[in-house]
């Protein structure tokens, strides 16, 4: 079991915009390593703090493919500064919609400014892989979803069949 549950589309929640964090405090710590476990877990490659239902500008990252060499990233208060006219497709999922995939177009390379685990301020110059993990993952902080830059008619049926499989799951015989 996950430490914290993942919250699955559709649900308002997801569509909210997150909070700068103040401070890096020890509270704040404990939550990102809840988040890295629930990552690992699931497991995926990516997690924002908003999918745990808590709505702070925190994300957690780790591209490394072996599990035996694991480097998380933590990004807190992350802001993109630069995005690449260049453009690189990757088939993305997402935690929050189990069982779907879609090819999403998005800048080949970004830089961004963040604070760290230790809440010190770090640059990043991502490409490839973590590039595109960066900006869908930002995209949670600001209430947005990888389905939204689908075509309406894909977009509602994704979430038709999501909303589908959680009556599904809420219902019970005894
Ligand atoms: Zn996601």
């Amino acid at each position: 079991m996950p430490k914290r549950n993942i919250i699955i589309e559709p649900d308002p929640i997801l569509r909210k915009k997150s909070k700068l964090i103040e401070t890096v405090n020890s509270e704040l710590k404990i939550l990102m390593d809840d988040m890295l476990e629930t990552m690992y877990e699931a497991p995926g490659i990516g997690l924002a703090a908003v999918q745990i239902g808590i709505l702070k500008r925190v994300i957690v990252i780790d591209i490394s493919k072996e599990p035996e060499k694991k480097s998380p990233l933590f990004l807190v208060n992350p802001t993109i500064t630069y995005k690449s006219k260049d453009t690189s497709i990757y088939e993305e999922g997402c935690l929050s919609l189990p069982g779907y995939f879609a090819e999403i177009e998005r800048p080949a390379e970004c830089h961004l400014d963040y604070l760290d685990y230790h809440g010190k301020k770090q640059e990043l110059k991502a490409k490839g892989l973590l590039a595109t993990c960066i900006q869908h993952e930002l995209d949670h902080l600001n209430g947005i979803l990888f389905i939204d830059y689908l075509s309406k008619l894909k977009k509602d049926m994704i979430i038709k069949k999501l909303k589908k499989q959680k009556n599904n799951l809420n219902k019970i015989v005894i």
